[in-house]
């Protein structure tokens, strides 16, 4: 049998009419054997090392109709990427088309409206930069390089959620190209079936080619990161005391290995310590109040916490997470991060494997709890806490080792949380876990996708199956 690597280009296009798709695709058609493809075909998480027959990066909505069509038409398995930073990798597929919007990346602000209209391919990052110039900004994520489309329509979690709500709920409108190739604009009056499962139930429905979203005005926060020892009553302090905290304040617990930064000392470096992503969105006048309570959790080894624009604090991670790393994650909401929860979250922190791996907890309660349960298809609006954790390596030998090491973390935290996790911090041995994910929302989901995409188009996703 051919492997890819003894495959000859065009082995995977063969019988393609490629010529019908480049005459209607104004951005590129990417090939094997093209000298862009191997760039084209590669995702963030480099564990999903796929070799896709057609790369359609698209550059506007009209590119995305060509792709979808074609695809269909051809009964290619179709991928769909925005940032590309699906830990799932459902981004790329072996031997399908991908319909790529990185090259659609601009954003339109509104600010007598306070509504920014972004294309389907834009990062945090672009989005950020846009809004801030109008003293303006929305619930993303706290890394610049993740993309606006599988946050939001995941749910999006970030700095401004215990204030402003999830991604998902500040979404307004949205243009969707549907499994038959044709464009929908939905909203809460056109749609509203469509609008309704966007905001949690993923790629599922359709490519979104643009993104609507309500903004606040957020300038200058109080932003930065501060670490104690690894510590469970660090994390038992943060828990309460987060829970009560005015809602300007987000404070994302981590737990990672001490990095080799000047602002810890050198006896911390590559130990496992505990911190918090901190992002303080109310009046610089309330900053020493904050820091108070930062410096009440335990004892503080390491802090580095200032006034700064709103998307530098989405920035100060991204060069430890550079596209191309090796990632296994998984996700648990829990209501109130029990004690035990805690524990088992300790007992793997003492064991992390790489310097790159870390666990997250998002706080997602105050606005995120505003909304009701089935007003929006994101389910879990009685969790406080969606968990991210895993790991991230360099080298792909440590693959296994760390897979099962994760495997191990998931199954003893389970007995402690939610049956279901947040879709996007889910990897792609969860899909049993979908049904759980949505709840009393998933049949309601699945008449929707019946309506929009009863063959499955869109299945590389956490599938809701028609
Ligand atoms: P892609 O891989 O491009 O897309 C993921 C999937 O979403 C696609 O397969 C497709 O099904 C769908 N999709 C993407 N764009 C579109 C579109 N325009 N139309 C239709 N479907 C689309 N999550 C948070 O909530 N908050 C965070 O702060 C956060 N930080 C992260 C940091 C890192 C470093 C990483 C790797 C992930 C982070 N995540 C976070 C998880 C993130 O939400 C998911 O990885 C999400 O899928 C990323 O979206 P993307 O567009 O970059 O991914």
């Amino acid at each position: 049998m051919d492997t890819i690597d003894t495959l000859t280009p065009g082995a995977l296009t063969a019988g393609l009419p490629l010529d019908v798709l480049r005459d209607s695709v104004r951005g590129d058609v990417v090939v094997p054997g093209d000298p862009a493809y191997e760039e084209a075909r590669r995702v963030y998480n480099a564990l999903h090392d796929r070799h896709p027959a057609v790369v359609v990066r698209a550059v506007d909505a009209g590119d995305v109709i060509a792709g979808v069509r074609f695809a269909r038409d051809h009964a290619l398995p179709l991928a769909v990427r925005g940032g590309s930073h699906a830990v799932a990798g459902h981004g790329t597929v072996d031997d399908g088309l991908v319909v790529d919007l990185s090259r659609m990346r601009s954003v339109r602000v509104d600010p007598a409206a306070r509504t920014a209209r972004a294309d389907g391919g834009c990062t945090w990052g672009d989005f950020d930069h846009a809004t801030h110039a109008f003293g303006l900004a929305t619930t993303g994520g706290v890394v610049s390089s993740t993309g606006i489309g599988g946050l939001t329509l995941g749910g999006g979690m970030g700095n401004l959620a215990r204030r402003y709500g999830l991604s998902c709920d500040n979404l307004v409108e949205a243009d969707v190209v549907t499994a038959e190739g044709t464009l929908v604009t939905c909203d809460a009056e056109r749609h509203p079936d469509l609008f309704w499962a966007l905001r949690g139930g993923g790629g599922n429905f359709g490519v979104v080619t643009s993104l609507v979203y309500r903004l606040h005005p957020v300038a200058d926060v109080l932003g930065g990161i501060v670490l104690y020892p690894l510590d469970g009553d660090v994390a038992r302090r943060w828990r309460d005391m987060i829970t009560d905290a005015p809602e300007e304040l987000n404070a994302i617990f981590v737990i990672v290995l001490g990095p080799d930064l000047p602002f810890l000392p050198e006896r911390w470096h590559g130990r496992p310590v505990c911190g918090l992503l901190t992002c303080y969105s109310g009046p610089a006048t309330e900053d020493e109040k904050i820091l108070g309570l930062l410096d009440e959790l335990g004892p503080v080894i390491g802090s580095l916490m200032e006034r700064m624009p709103y998307p530098v604090v989405n920035t100060l991670f991204d060069d430890e997470l550079p596209p191309g790393l090796y990632h296994y994650w998984k996700g648990n909401f829990s209501r109130d991060l029990s004690d035990g929860a805690i524990d088992v979250h300790m007992r793997y922190g003492r064991t992390l494997p790489s310097m790159e791996s870390d666990t997250a907890i998002f706080p997602i309660d105050g606005a995120c709890h505003r909304v009701g349960p089935e007003d929006t298809a994101f389910a879990y609006r009685d969790a406080s806490f969606s968990a991210a954790f895993g790991t991230t390596h360099t080298d792909p030998a440590d693959n296994e080792a760390n897979i099962a090491w994760t495997r191990e973390y998931d199954r003893d935290l389970r007995p402690h949380t939610e049956e279901a996790g947040y879709i996007n911090f889910m990897d792609t041995d969860d899909q049993d876990r979908v049904r759980a994910n949505y709840r009393q929302n998933y049949d309601r989901l699945r008449a929707v996708k019946r309506r929009y995409d009863p063959g499955n188009l869109f299945r590389l996703n956490h599938n809701i199956e028609p």
